[in-house]
């Protein structure tokens, strides 16, 4: 195969898994052109896994994200940090023997894990993951199973599948926020996955809303997080509710949606304050980043239509009319299947096919 200087080689990865080649070359100087392979394109296959507190889900996805193959692993509570990588490493043999019967070779692996991820090094951040700090998970699994191995954070991803398979396919400028009992999110910006200098950026849910406000689980005070996650919506209608022991035993978010739409006061108190933070802040982001979209995962939008009209208004609301002109705020369309194809889209991103970005901000794990 004719080889060429690192710096002229403009997708090494694409040349690596030959869908692009060289179509002229003649003597004395160099001209090279390319072609990219439409049809080993169309067959690229990738393997994603998304860790969660309580399982792993995987699956082996193609490069139009049609999910092919799923499993899921549960994750027994209080295992340890070896424990966690044994359970990958099963995932990534029962989708390899998947592979294997169905003839299928794998572009690579891509792994989205809670915490904030540089080149590869998980460095932090992943509270419910045992040992999880420093880990080189990317490395080490590469090793083990000699394929192209790429790590993010895990809602970086699912941002990522939303942008490339699901309800922002074709924008260039999206923003996606994941409300759970925490709040994440990610920024798509030019048709690039971006989370700032060396990928430690698109921390939404610490967003600082309220100046001197309630304490946050970052050390900081008055984060977005501590007014509109999953948890902080349940801890308010326990505080806003006069039947303490009723409000106690409430336990799901859908549980308060249904008081709201039957006009319970504290309901109504408690998603106000919810609604009046997550707008301030989504309006924030639109009038910097004035996005073709915002989507909001996680289970609010699900809860009924009166989530997002409300949440629409307030921003609408709030928000500059020249910067929100192009911009809609929707639900996330990929549901549960969301952090596979995010996963495999990382390993697409890096190494080829449609939306090929060399330098992206994402490294390869060597
Ligand atoms: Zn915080």
């Amino acid at each position: 195969m004719y080889t060429f200087e690192k710096e002229r080689q403009p997708f090494p990865l694409l040349f690596a898994n030959q869908a692009v080649f060289e179509t002229n070359k003649k003597a004395g100087r160099r001209q090279i052109k390319f072609s990219v392979d439409r049809t080993m394109e169309t067959h690229q296959h990738a393997l994603g896994i998304a860790l969660g507190e309580e399982s792993m889900s995987y699956g082996v996805a193609d490069s139009d994200g049609k999910l092919l193959f799923r499993g899921v692993r549960s994750v027994e509570a209080g295992i340890s940090r070896e424990g966690i990588i044994e359970n990958i490493i099963k995932c990534i043999d029962d989708a390899l023997f998947w592979c294997e019967g169905n003839k299928i070779t794998l572009a690579g692996l891509g792994i989205g894990t809670p915490g904030i991820i540089d080149n590869g090094l998980i460095l932090g951040g992943a509270e419910n993951l045992p040992e999880w700090d420093n880990l080189p998970l990317g490395g080490l699994l590469s090793r083990r199973f000699d394929l192209p191995v790429f790590v993010d954070n895990d809602k970086n991803l699912e941002g990522l599948a939303e942008f490339r398979f699901g309800c922002a396919k074709g924008d260039q400028d999206v923003v996606f926020i994941n409300i759970g009992t925490t709040i994440g999110g990610t920024m798509i910006i030019n048709g690039r996955l971006y989370g700032g200098h060396r990928n430690r950026g698109a921390e939404f849910g610490h967003l600082i809303v309220e100046p001197n406000g309630r304490r946050c689980s970052c050390g900081a005070a008055g984060c977005l997080e501590a007014y509109a996650s999953t948890s902080a919506l349940l801890n308010d209608y326990k505080t806003f509710s006069k039947q303490k022991r009723a409000a106690a035993a409430i336990s799901q978010v859908r549980q308060v949606a249904d008081r709201y739409l039957q006009k319970e006061t504290a309901a109504v108190k408690s998603f106000d304050l919810h609604f009046d933070y997550l707008a301030t802040a989504i309006a924030g982001l639109i009038n910097v980043i004035s996005p073709q979209k915002v989507i909001i995962a996680g289970e609010l939008p699900e809860t009924g239509a009166f989530y997002m009209e409300n949440l629409r208004k307030r921003v609408a609301s709030l928000v500059l009319k020249e910067t929100s002109v192009f911009t809609s705020v929707v639900p996330a369309g990929l549901g549960d299947e969301a952090g596979i194809l995010g996963a495999a889209a990382l390993v697409f991103e890096r190494c080829g096919s449609t939306n090929l970005h060399p330098n992206g901000n994402l490294e390869k794990v060597s």
